[in-house]
């Protein structure tokens, strides 16, 4: 069985490294010519790292995992402690610890461990058809390649998902831009192995430690999308919208790289539950495409990935009841992610402000327990974190 997977980036790695697992002769294309990924880190949760671990990956995940000993909330405003409480009792209930990873790391990780010169970079799809016996993808340069299943993990802006579903989607602005870069750990900024987040007037400000003595922040600031931004003045846009924040705020702000720091508008799209047609599939962000509020996007792809490789295992010469059994497997749950993602970020960034103001209330009285409870809700219910 040989199987084409368009798109390098976390989904498409995992599923080819996934589907070579069980004996696939595999093809990879990506469209850049080279490993460099948009955006600084991603916090993997156990549900993904349990993915990463299955793909024979467990060593070297711990090696580039931050570790998070403790998660705190701080009033953003006046740097008063809301809450603090240890991240050991969900580690102990799920089994696994979670890992903030930078995602260069990560990338280059899935792709070594696949094999860089098996990856067939500066192709860039452009079209993708099934057929009774093959699938067909055709590229820029007007090439084609042929496979008995094609697997779409090309990112938000698929083109093999307008193929599945026959037209373009639009995606939704969130209502948020997030900033997001690496720094140095500071422990002005937050404890070395806290998860900080600062809170207020629905804006947030996070840090949180990725390996070698570093922190993965982001700035969440909610304006209308399409907002001017001028290349490199995150420092002077970060000013302007936290000015009066607690110091810790203030020295992330004069520390970080404006050359490095990135600005993204937050989109997601509605869940859909159509992945496959014929011997094309989608997989990761081209299937469910969240906002990253429950840090589950990347994870879902890795999920997505394992399930893909059980459904051939399932259907070892039958395609078609493959694909059918991964889409059954899958598209809830991933929805479900989709869909909490969308609430929590709406709380967050006062699209209510009256139930922002309780949640900020709530966090004042929290001693870890209720916000273990949801994020253990976002981390059961993946192919390797069934609920029993
Ligand atoms: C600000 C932010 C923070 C996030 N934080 C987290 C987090 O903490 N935890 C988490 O789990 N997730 C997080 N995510 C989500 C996560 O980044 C995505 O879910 C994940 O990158 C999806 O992986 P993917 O492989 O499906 O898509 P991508 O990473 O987008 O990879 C798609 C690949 O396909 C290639 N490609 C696209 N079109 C074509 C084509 N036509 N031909 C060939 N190649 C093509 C692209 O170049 C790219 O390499 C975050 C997202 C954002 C925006």
């Amino acid at each position: 069985m040989k199987a084409m997977i368009i798109g390098a980036g976390m989904g498409g790695m995992s599923a080819a490294i996934a589907l070579r697992q069980i004996g696939f002769e595999t093809e990879v294309y990506e469209r850049v010519t080279e490993n460099k990924p948009v955006g600084a880190a991603i916090s993997v949760w156990s549900n993904g790292v349990k993915c990463l671990n299955y793909l024979g990956l467990e060593a070297k995940t711990a090696a580039i995992g931050g570790i998070v000993n403790s998660m705190s909330y701080v009033d953003g405003h006046t740097g008063e402690t809301m809450c603090r409480f240890s991240m050991q009792p969900l580690i102990d209930e799920v089994g696994q610890r979670p890992y903030p990873i930078a995602r260069a790391e990560l990338q280059s990780m899935l792709m070594e461990a696949y094999g860089l010169a098996d990856i067939n970079f500066g192709m860039k799809m452009v079209s993708v058809t099934d057929g009774a016996e093959q699938a067909t993808a055709t590229f820029t340069d007007g090439s084609t390649a042929t496979a008995d299943v094609i697997i779409g993990a090309d990112g938000a802006a698929s083109i093999t998902r307008e193929y599945i579903l026959g037209a373009p989607v639009t995606r939704r602005y969130a209502g948020y831009v997030n900033f997001n870069g690496l720094v140095e750990v500071d422990e002005e900024i937050g404890p070395a192995t806290e998860w900080t987040t600062y809170v207020g007037d629905g804006k947030r400000v996070s840090v949180m430690p990725v390996a070698d003595g570093r922190f993965y922040f982001f700035f969440d600031v909610v304006e209308p999308a399409g907002a001017p931004y001028e290349k490199e003045s995150a420092r002077e846009v970060l000013r302007s919208h936290f000015g009066g924040w607690a110091p810790g705020v203030q020295k992330l702000i004069d520390t970080l790289d404006p050359t490095t720091t990135n600005r993204v508008e937050i989109l997601d799209l509605d869940p859909f539950h159509t992945w496959t047609k014929g011997r094309v599939a989608v997989l990761g962000d081209a299937a469910h495409n969240t906002t990253p509020d429950i840090g589950q996007g990347g994870c879902s792809a890795m999920e997505d990935a394992i399930a893909l490789q059980w459904a051939f295992t399932d259907h070892p010469d039958d395609v078609h009841a493959a694909l059918a059994a991964y889409q059954g497997a899958r598209t809830e749950r991933a929805g479900e992610l989709v869909l909490r993602a969308r609430k929590r970020c709406d709380v967050t960034h006062a699209k209510d402000p009256v139930t922002t103001a309780d949640w900020y209330q709530g966090l004042r009285s929290e001693d870890g327990s209720g916000i273990i409870r949801g994020i253990v809700g976002n981390i059961m219910g993946g192919p390797l974190t069934p609920v029993v």
